[in-house]
């Protein structure tokens, strides 16, 4: 029996609320907004707690800029990642926050200020076995 060829290996996204374009510069992230009151969120929903509807829910592309709302410079980390790092919470126009890393600036607390903005970008962060790339999406000062 012959063999099945390889698959071609592919791009993806490392979370599920971030969609990929054509090129790096047209990803970006994923809202849903409740159909019943409004609320947003990050990535696709099933429920709305605040309101208990089960949608529907609209899909809304996220703005690729917000503000830093809160950061920590992290110090120690595991072997494979580089510290020190920036790890934040950014706010985003729609009213929705997402967890980031912060690149582009140097990780001293005199460098970021609380509200910075910020604008985001996509980078390859790893590689599976098979060769597929994964896409993880980062804030850099605006
Ligand atoms: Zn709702």
């Amino acid at each position: 029996m012959a063999e099945a060829a390889a698959a071609a290996p592919e791009i993806r996204p490392l979370v599920p609320y971030l969609t990929l374009g054509e090129t790096r510069e047209q990803d970006y992230l994923n809202g849903s907004k409740c159909g019943n009151c409004g609320t947003m969120y990050v990535g696709p929903r099933l429920f709305c707690p605040k309101c208990s509807s089960d949608g529907p829910f609209e899909s809304v592309r996220l703005s690729d800029h917000g503000e830093v709302y809160v950061y920590s410079v992290i110090h120690q980390a595991t072997p494979y990642v580089k510290a020190p790092y920036i790890a934040a919470i950014v706010d985003l126009p729609e009213g929705v926050a997402v967890n980031t890393n912060i690149e582009g600036v140097e990780p001293d607390p005199k460098n970021i200020p609380f509200g910075m903005k910020v604008k985001m970008f996509t980078e390859k962060v790893s590689e599976d076995r098979e060769g597929n790339s994964y896409i993880a999406y980062k804030f850099k000062p605006a």
